[in-house]
C-alpha cells in the first residue's frame, strides 16, 4: 500500500470531523422555539458558513442546513419588510406554525432557505468513501451522524487539513483544484 491509501483506509469521519473534542460544541439552531434575536447572537457570535438545523437540543435529529449568507439576508429583508417581526418573533423551519400566545409577534418563516437533505455520514464511514463522495457531488461541507443524532460537520478545507497532516504536504496539491 501506498502511505495515501494506508491513511484513506484508516481514517473515519470522526477523526476529521468538528467540533474535536475540546472544541465549543457544534452550533446548531432548533426548528422551532429561538428567537429572531437569538438566531441572529449565535450567527454574528460564529463565523462559520452554515448552521444544521435540528428538531430540539435534546434529540439533535437532524432536519437540514441553512447557509449563513441566507440567513443573514433572509432576516434582514423580513425585519425591513415584514411587518410585525422583530426581536422577539419565533423563527420557524417547520412546515407548520406551531401554536404561540395570542400576543406572540410574528414569527419568521424561514423553512424556504432551508436545504432538506443535506448529506450526512456516520461517524464510522471511511474516509476515503467520503472523499469520494466529496469529489463526486462536489460537496462543500457533510455532516455527521451517530446512531440518527448530529455528532459534528465535515467541510473541504477540514478534508484538505487532514490529508495534509498525514501525508505532511502542501494541501492545496492534493485533492482539489
Ligand atoms: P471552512 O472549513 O471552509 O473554513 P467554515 O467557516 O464553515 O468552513 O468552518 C470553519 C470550521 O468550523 C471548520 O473546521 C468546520 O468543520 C467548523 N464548523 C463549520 N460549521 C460549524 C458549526 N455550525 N458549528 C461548529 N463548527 C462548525
Amino acid at each position: 500500500l501506498e502511505p495515501k491509501e494506508e491513511f484513506e483506509h484508516s481514517s473515519l469521519a470522526v477523526d476529521v470531523m468538528r467540533p474535536r473534542r475540546s472544541d465549543p460544541a457544534l452550533a446548531v439552531l432548533t426548528q422551532e422555539g429561538m428567537t429572531v434575536g437569538e438566531v441572529e447572537t449565535l450567527v454574528e457570535s460564529t463565523h462559520y458558513s452554515g448552521f444544521p438545523v435540528v428538531v430540539s437540543q435534546e434529540s439533535q435529529r437532524l432536519v437540514g442546513f441553512v447557509l449563513r449568507r441566507d440567513l443573514l439576508i433572509s432576516i434582514d429583508n423580513a425585519r425591513k419588510r415584514q411587518e410585525g417581526v422583530v426581536s422577539a418573533s419565533q423563527v420557524i423551519f417547520t412546515e407548520h406554525t406551531p401554536a404561540q400566545a395570542a400576543d406572540a409577534p410574528t414569527p419568521l418563516r424561514l423553512r424556504g432557505i432551508m436545504d432538506l437533505s443535506p448529506f450526512t455520514v456516520t461517524d464510522h464511514t471511511p474516509m476515503d468513501i467520503t472523499v469520494d463522495i466529496f469529489r463526486k457531488l462536489g460537496l462543500r461541507q457533510c455532516l455527521v451522524t451517530h446512531n440518527g443524532r448530529l455528532l459534528g460537520i465535515i467541510t473541504k478545507k477540514d478534508i484538505l487539513k487532514h490529508m495534509a497532516q498525514m501525508a505532511n504536504r502542501d494541501p492545496d496539491s492534493i485533492l482539489f483544484n
